[in-house]
């Protein structure tokens, strides 16, 4: 197995994971060594990305000196920025055995120089494994709160965000709103074209809603051919504005196939009140979903305490 990190801006290279600093006299150069043996262990010691990176950061300070630095894995989702950003960086692609561990970058005020840039390596070596494994940690997580055909969130990661944000937003006393999305007269849409044709249709429905929002927003598959959209943050002005939107994007999907079908939705709005809790919330938004199929569908309805 190799390790490798590329230095992005120019040269490729290659580190092992045993430490090697020619400009350090002997005692600095066995308190580096020590160093590197330690930090791995270190690292070892939380699976969660964030403190991850946040206790590297902390460790390397004795040896590096630096302003702030940056992590990035698109395909979790991971995006950590951690003190400043000035002009100078140095980039490095981490890599092991092929695989990509993401982009880590250092900043500072002023240059980096070469042995420093040699000692930033040895330090890298001490966190490809704890990343690696905390990678493969975070992915496990991702596949277990995962649909797998619409690739949104699933109903058990829905239940303990939904618990959290609503603990978060009554104590705080901030903004929270929920959308419910229904596609419409979707049995038909299956018995007339088939299931196949109504995963893709379902599928590209999830994925259009999922891209009409931002990135703090949360949508969940709730059951079937419904959606859940948490927004946290977002009064009921916004929050129908933002299904309005949906609800428009989602009407001007192409067909999934050439056969010229139009999708609509419905959806339901709320926002949480005083006194409410997860029910109450649940209830107005699914009601004021009724409502908008009940009044002839392809549209948003809001529901408000009034409405009860
Ligand atoms: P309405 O406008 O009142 O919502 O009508 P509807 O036909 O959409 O509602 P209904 O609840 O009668 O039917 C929901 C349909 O969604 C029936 C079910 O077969 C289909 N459905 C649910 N999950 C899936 C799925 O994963 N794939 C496919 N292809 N269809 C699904
Ligand atoms: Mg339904
Ligand atoms: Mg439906």
């Amino acid at each position: 197995m190799t390790n490798q990190m590329q230095h992005v801006s120019g040269n490729t290279r290659r580190v092992t994971p045993h430490p090697s600093h020619p400009d350090r006299n002997e005692e600095s150069h066995y308190r580096f060594a020590s160093k590197i043996l330690a930090l791995s262990g270190i690292l070892q010691s939380t699976l969660e990305i964030n403190e991850l990176l946040a206790l590297f950061a902390k460790e390397i300070r004795e040896f590096i000196k630096y302003d702030g630095l940056t992590y990035r894995f698109p395909s979790l989702k991971i995006d950590i920025k951690l003190g400043d950003q000035p002009a100078n960086n140095c980039a490095y692609e981490l890599v092991v055995a092929g695989d990509h561990l993401g982009d880590l970058n250092f900043f500072r005020h002023y240059p980096f120089e070469a042995s420093e840039l040699e000692a930033i390596e040895n330090l890298l070596a001490g966190l490809l494994y704890p990343l690696r494994n905390t990678l493969l940690y975070q992915r496990a997580v991702e596949s277990a709160t995962i649909d797998p055909l619409t690739g949104v969130r699933n109903r058990a990661a829905m239940d303990s965000s939904m618990k959290r944000e609503i603990g978060l937003a009554l104590r705080h006393n901030t903004p929270l709103s929920v959308i419910l999305m229904d596609l419409d007269h979707f049995k038909s849409i299956n018995d007339r074209y088939g299931h196949l044709y109504g995963d893709q249709a379902l599928k590209a429905a999830a994925q259009c809603a999922e891209q009409s929002i931002r990135e703090s927003d949360m949508i969940f598959r709730y059951g079937g051919e419904e959606f859940l959209i948490l927004l946290t943050g977002t009064d009921l002005q916004g929050a129908e504005l933002l299904a309005e939107r949906i609800r428009h994007n989602v009407g001007a999907l192409p067909p999934q196939t050439e056969k010229a079908i139009q999708m609509t939705v419905s959806l339901g709005v709320t926002s949480l009140e005083q006194g409410d809790d997860m029910n109450s919330l649940f209830q107005r938004m699914d009601s004021a979903l009724y409502r908008a199929k009940d009044s002839g569908r392809n549209r948003v309805v809001i529901g408000t305490t009034a409405d009860a």
